[in-house]
């Protein structure tokens, strides 16, 4: 998507501090966290929420999931506990439209969210 800033990130057309990446899945640190660690974890592929991705598309789901797996294990997050968050729609929160899953970690975390 041409005017998607997750799909620029991606791209390296514009600049973050990457975490992760491999073929499917791309990571980089939120530039406004909400925690000691915020880690934003996305598909390459452009899809605006989880329920849009295709059934024969769903191996994204997967790998994006596989990646969260490293990533909180080499971010060393497995002791103090970590929050996985997707928001969708402006009245979930999302401001984004590509999908992205918030990594959350270094603090008490409380429930239910706002
Ligand atoms: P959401 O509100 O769930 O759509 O999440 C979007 C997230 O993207 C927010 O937490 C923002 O702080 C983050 N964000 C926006 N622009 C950038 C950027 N250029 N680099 C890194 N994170 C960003
Ligand atoms: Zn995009």
């Amino acid at each position: 998507m041409a005017d998607c800033l997750f799909c620029k990130i991606i791209a390296n057309k514009i600049p973050c501090a990457k975490v992760y990446e491999d073929e499917t899945v791309f990571a980089f640190n939120d530039i406004n966290p909400q925690a000691p660690v915020h880690i934003l974890v996305l598909p390459k592929e452009h899809y605006a929420g989880i329920h849009e991705i295709p059934p024969q598309k769903t191996d994204i789901l997967k790998k994006l999931f596989e990646a969260i797996q490293k990533i909180v294990a080499e971010k060393g997050l497995l002791e103090g506990g970590y929050r996985l968050v997707v928001n969708f729609g402006a009245k979930a929160g999302q401001s984004v439209d590509h999908i992205h899953v918030h990594v959350l970690s270094g603090r008490d975390m409380r429930w239910p969210p706002g």
